[in-house]
């Protein structure tokens, strides 16, 4: 297996400050061995700046010097801690600085070892699975809407338009311990892997993101393409989207 992953950010068209950060490290040469952390921080002033920024490289640092190649605990083990060290962090910066009081940041982390992917997730950024047949959202959003939606409250179209559409449940960094989710699964040729902050889902549709992906065989103009197509509907929001693709050995 063959594997890229490339990223993009965004200010959108309405915040000052970009709040998202993302980081990708290993895939040299196509290797499928790598990882991408994407995360969209918040709080006041440039806290959210501050807290993603400290979620993507404490994350890395923790995963980059591990050898766990093969080792399915062990990768498990080592993302939870990585997110765990960085939700220490960022706890006790809040804590101890009244500039960073309330930060926090939402975490997805992609890891691939092989022909096996594994994914963490806090708060509402998103990984999806993009293949011919279509799209799948692999992570669920702890969300307030989220909630509302599997309660049978509200349906996924009125979760769109809700007043607390964007209000999280949980966050790397608003508590001293956090639990997150996490997921594994064999990847298949042909396969792309999207991670996103919520300024990409609030402006664009499930299937919209899925056209624009599999339109582009060009990842960086796939990655164009879905900023541009967020700011044309409007860009509330910082937008931040990482590229993740799998092919066959030549
Ligand atoms: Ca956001």
């Amino acid at each position: 297996m063959k594997a890229f992953a490339m990223g993009k950010s965004d200010t959108g068209l309405v915040r000052e400050l970009n709040e998202d950060s993302f980081l990708i490290s290993g895939f040299e040469n196509d290797s499928p061995h790598g990882f991408c952390i994407l995360a969209d921080g918040m709080g006041g002033h440039n806290a959210g700046e501050v807290a993603s920024a400290m979620a993507t490289e404490i994350v890395s640092n923790e995963l980059l010097h591990s050898d766990m190649q093969g080792d399915e605990e062990k990768i498990v083990a080592q993302i939870m801690a990585s997110l765990d060290y960085a939700n220490n962090e960022i706890y006790h910066k809040s804590v101890t600085n009244s500039q960073n009081a309330g930060m926090g940041t939402t975490a997805v982390v992609f890891y691939l070892d092989g022909e096996t992917a594994y994914i963490a997730n806090i708060g509402d950024s998103r990984a999806y699975l993009i293949e011919k047949n279509g799209i799948t959202q692999l992570t669920s959003d702890h969300s307030i809407v989220q909630k509302l939606v599997e309660s049978g409250a509200i349906t996924p179209e009125e979760a769109r338009n809700h007043p607390e559409r964007n209000i999280i449940t949980k966050a790397l960094g608003t508590e001293p311990t956090e639990e997150y989710d996490i997921y594994e699964f064999e990847v298949r040729e042909g396969d792309r892997i999207l991670l996103c902050s919520d300024g990409l889902t609030d402006m664009l549709y499930d299937e919209d993101i899925k056209n624009i992906v599999l339109s582009q065989p060009d990842p960086e103009e796939a990655l164009t393409a879905l900023v541009e197509k967020a700011k044309e509907n409007g860009g509330r929001d910082n937008i931040t989207v990482v590229l993740i693709g799998i092919s066959k050995e030549d």
